[in-house]
């Protein structure tokens, strides 16, 4: 802890106006939930900054257990102008993490509001507060003994609403096309307490079993968005599948990505394939597998002979896909025979394997990404930002969305490789296919957070990959606090009229612009214009 340090200030209010509000919140949540210290708002600091940056620190954070703390705290931020953010568990990582866009900001942490409030074993639904981590929902569902399965992201910290609210992609049949969400509560920024759907009708039990209601759907809105808190949400669950059979793909060259794209295309298109499957080049495997120094510690970027022998050595391909089954056994047969013959023809060299497993058996797997598949959350992916730093190691996640063709595989990897090769970083690459017919290129920009040099490059080469990407029509499904505004300057149709659209309703919903001002892209009129807050 530092005697030098002093706590931001967020634009628009003085220091002490900031600590009269901070003690104000103080006087409602109570002063242990109230976190000021330096050493506790380093722990709500992107953990991939270099050490120096402050770019992105809060001035306190809120630990709110109840909706109603969650309107108190929304008003006192309007009648003192302080700007919020708010965050599930705050792991997002590679984007930002726990960190506010706009320094100073108060972060609402709803880490302590993690009950799963119903589970619902007829309809085969569940719903839950914001803090509810994928740990958290996997063990209530397990510990009843609930034929149901949920659909997870890799890493089994993140909140399900956190995640969810961000686009982020989950994998098994449920995760495609973001089916898992339905029905939502907000706390608006006024304090208005509103239910989406079928909620928006007292007492509606159909509230978390259909996703539209009367009029518009507003549940987008509140997604990569600062319009209002999510204070719960239903989450839907997959029966448990007489047959659960974890599948491997690996290809020999690394222009085979385009014809396993382009059969992949078929079989997701037709429902073969029905879940979300993530192909991964040799060194995103060997980053999760292994360390770099095993394999490369010469100059610049790793070779291509370092990089095959990375292939032999942990028997992967220069691509492979890990995907999965979730059938009657019969049928599990029928599609693996289907796969394993439209892969094996369409490529040279290509391989499909996989065994079947009764669901039970899904916790006990030895590889963590069957595991991930069979929805049973652990935080194994973690190791892959160890590739440069170890313990020290970062990330940013640059992930531009493209059509669902080979021909788009090929061009985003020729870009994102030449690219980071210009400022000697390697190309570390997982695809997701979130549709049958697109996939997000989610471009793992690893770094070491102790080599100031290697993440000044990282940073300086994902602000230019934005802008390369958007002139091939590549969009970011998602964008780092450094990027936002970049990211969100590319979908710029109609003089931005995507833009204007948000800030008109940010505008209404949110006069004195308190709830996470920047994200997205999305500024309050007060912090638009003037004073370079944008
Ligand atoms: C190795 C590795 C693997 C990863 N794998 C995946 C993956 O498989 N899939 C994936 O999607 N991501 C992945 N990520 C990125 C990230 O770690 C996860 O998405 C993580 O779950 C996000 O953290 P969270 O769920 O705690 O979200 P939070 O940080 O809590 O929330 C994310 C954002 O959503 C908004 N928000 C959250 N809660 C609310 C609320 N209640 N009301 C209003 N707004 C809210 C805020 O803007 C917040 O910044 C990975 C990262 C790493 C490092």
């Amino acid at each position: 802890v530092s005697a030098t340090w002093t706590r931001p200030v967020p634009p628009g209010i003085t220091a002490a106006e900031l600590e009269a509000a901070l003690e104000a919140f103080a006087d409602e949540l109570g002063a242990e939930r109230v976190l000021v210290s330096e050493a506790d708002l380093r722990e709500f600091r992107d953990p991939f900054q270099h050490e120096s940056s402050d770019a992105f620190t809060a001035s306190g954070v809120l630990l709110p257990t109840t909706v109603e703390e969650i309107q108190a705290i929304v008003r006192i931020a309007n009648e003192r102008t302080v700007p919020l953010w708010t965050h599930g568990q705050g792991r997002n990582n590679g984007y930002g993490g726990p960190a506010p866009r706009v320094k100073g900001s108060v972060i609402v942490s709803l880490r302590a509001m993690n009950r799963v409030l119903e589970i619902d074993e007829e309809l085969g639904y569940a719903v839950v507060e914001p803090g509810v981590r994928w740990f958290d929902l996997y063990e209530a569902i397990e510990e009843r003994g609930a034929p149901f399965m949920l659909s997870i992201a890799d890493l089994g910290w993140g909140s399900v609403v956190g995640n969810t609210l961000e686009h982020g992609g989950t994998y098994l049949p449920y995760g495609l096309d973001f089916q898992m969400q339905c029905g939502m509560e907000v706390v608006l920024a006024d304090g208005d307490l509103m239910r989406t759907g079928m909620g928006a009708m007292e007492g509606n039990r159909a509230w978390h079993c259909y996703k539209r209601g009367l009029g518009p759907t507003p549940d987008g809105l509140f997604m990569q968005s600062n319009f209002g808190i999510v204070t719960k949400m239903g989450v839907w669950l997959m029966p448990k599948p007489e047959v659960y059979m974890p599948l491997w793909l690996t290809v020999p060259r690394d222009d085979d990505i385009a014809p396993l794209i382009d059969t992949l295309r078929v079989l997701m298109l037709d429902g073969t394939i029905r879940m979300v499957p993530q192909i991964m080049n040799t060194l995103l495997l060997g980053a999760v597998l292994s360390d770099r120094a095993r394999w490369y510690t010469g100059p610049g970027v790793i070779t291509e002979e370092a990089i095959g022998a990375m292939a032999q050595g942990l028997d992967v391909g220069r691509w492979t896909m890990r995907f999965a089954l979730y059938e009657d056994d019969a049928v599990a047969d029928h599609k693996f025979a289907k796969i394993k013959r439209a892969f094996e023809e369409a490529i040279p060299g290509a391989k499909v394997w996989g065994t079947k497993h009764d669901p039970a058996d899904i916790p006990h797997l030895e590889h963590p990404a069957e595991r991930i598949q069979g929805g049973a959350p652990s935080l194994d992916w973690n190791n892959m930002t160890g590739w440069y730093g170890g313990e020290q190691g970062g990330h940013i996640g640059f992930s531009p969305i493209a059509p669902l063709t080979g021909r788009d595989a090929i061009e985003v990897r020729d870009l994102m490789r030449s690219m980071l090769a210009e400022v000697g970083l390697d190309y570390i690459a997982g695809i997701s296919t979130l549709s049958p017919r697109s996939f997000v290129h989610v471009t793992m920009v690893i770094f070491d957070t102790s080599d100031a040099d290697q993440v000044a490059r990282a940073y300086d080469v994902c602000s230019r990959l934005v802008v390369e990407a958007a002139k091939k029509g590549y969009g970011e499904y998602r964008a780092h606090l450094d990027f936002m505004d970049l990211a969100t300057d590319q979908y710029a149709f109609g003089e931005h009229a995507y833009r204007r659209f948000n800030e008109r309703i940010k505008d209404a919903l949110d006069p004195n612009g308190i709830l996470s001002p920047g994200k997205q892209g999305i500024w309050p009129a007060r912090l638009r214009d003037g004073d370079g807050v944008r």
